[in-house]
């Protein structure tokens, strides 16, 4: 029986299909038993397998360097374990909590700040588990937003969406619920009627259901994905893109720009720009901060402010996630700086 429609999961395979040398197999096998590989045909079609530097291979192949693993990278860069007080839940600002019903994604992004937990099919979420998380909710009326994330949340499909969401409908508290999702782009087709259904807030719903999608490229914004995001769109559903910067995939001005603007086009409205996180294995993807700053300042000069994102960084430790920066008042010398990089006084009051 033909496989052509399941993806691609091991690395041989990438092999066959000119996605990888012979002669890189024992590294991307050594990589792939870390964090397995995961990737879909149809975004494998992105890839320009002529380009040694394609942003998408760069994105879901596994790499020898994740084999090299810096003193500062850690399995929980960001504190979910701590912030979590049962499972599937974590609190760490007092008005929203995340839930995460599975731990699977539809492809494995190689960056992935979850890689050391993302993939275990076993950490589902049982029906008794969801229970308790949504009494946690329910508890708590300090909670107004639940940020559904896992994992890919999307890969509950239409039937357990519509099911969760109607639970949380019983929850008068809520203003917001906002799935965080990676489908639109690596498995657009399954963004089908059926699911963009789901994700519409039953009636008896006092909250509004957001979107979140990651995006990190404008080469991901392929037709399906665009198709897909449509869909979502007009139904009504508000949609915010999320990038993380990655060296060697989006580390310049110029493919930031393309992406966010592509976005803006597509009604999807630019929100964080995060700094990768320390997870095991992706060294090689972290720029500096000072990179970033650099690149935002001449993004700022360039881009309309609604397609300018916020770039922030996820503290280490499970701190919090803060801007962090480019600043343009100086407190000292009581100067504010234009974007193309001269200072001006503006006294204070
Ligand atoms: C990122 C995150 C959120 C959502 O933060 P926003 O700034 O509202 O997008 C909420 N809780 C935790 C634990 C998070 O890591």
């Amino acid at each position: 029986m033909s496989q052509s429609h399941l993806p691609y999961r091991r690395p041989a395979e990438l092999v066959e299909a000119g996605l990888i040398d012979a002669a890189a197999l024992a590294a991307v096998e050594q990589a792939a038993t870390a964090f397995p590989l995961l990737l879909p045909r149809q975004l494998a079609a992105l890839i320009d397998p002529a380009d040694p530097a394609d942003p998408i291979a760069r994105q879901f192949v596994p790499q020898a360097e994740e084999m090299e693993i810096r003193p500062e990278d850690r399995a929980d860069p960001i504190g979910d374990q701590t912030y979590s007080p049962q499972a599937g839940i974590v609190h760490r600002y007092p008005d929203r909590v995340l839930l995460t019903p599975l731990l699977t994604c539809a492809a494995h992004c190689r960056f992935c700040f979850r890689r050391t937990r993302v993939g275990d099919t076993a950490a589902a979420m049982s029906p008794a588990e969801i229970d308790a998380a949504l009494a946690y909710i329910a508890a708590r009326p300090e909670v107004r937003e639940v940020v559904i994330t896992g994992g890919d949340p999307l890969m509950l499909g239409p039937r357990r969406i519509g099911l969760l969401l109607a639970a949380l409908a019983g929850i008068a508290h809520l203003d917001v619920v906002r799935f965080h999702t990676r489908l639109p782009v690596v498995a657009p087709d399954r963004i089908d009627a059926a699911m963009v259904a789901a994700l519409c807030p039953p009636p008896q719903a006092g909250f509004s259901v957001w979107l979140a999608v990651q995006i990190n490229h404008a080469r991901e914004l392929a037709p399906a994905t665009a198709q897909a995001l449509a869909r979502l769109t007009d139904t009504g559903l508000p949609l915010l893109a999320q990038t993380v910067l990655l060296k060697g995939v989006n580390d310049s001005a110029a493919t930031l720009e393309a992406l966010f603007r592509a976005l803006v086009r597509q009604r999807v409205r630019p929100y964080y720009l995060h700094h990768p996180d320390l997870a095991p294995g992706t060294g090689h993807f972290r720029p500096s901060l000072a990179e970033g700053r650099a690149l935002m300042r001449t993004l700022r000069g360039r881009l309309s402010g609604i397609a300018l994102p916020t770039y922030v960084l996820d503290i280490p430790g499970g701190f919090g996630k803060v801007p962090v920066g480019p600043d343009y008042w100086d407190e000292d010398s009581l100067t504010v700086t234009d974007p193309s990089g001269r200072r001006h006084s503006r006294p204070q009051g």
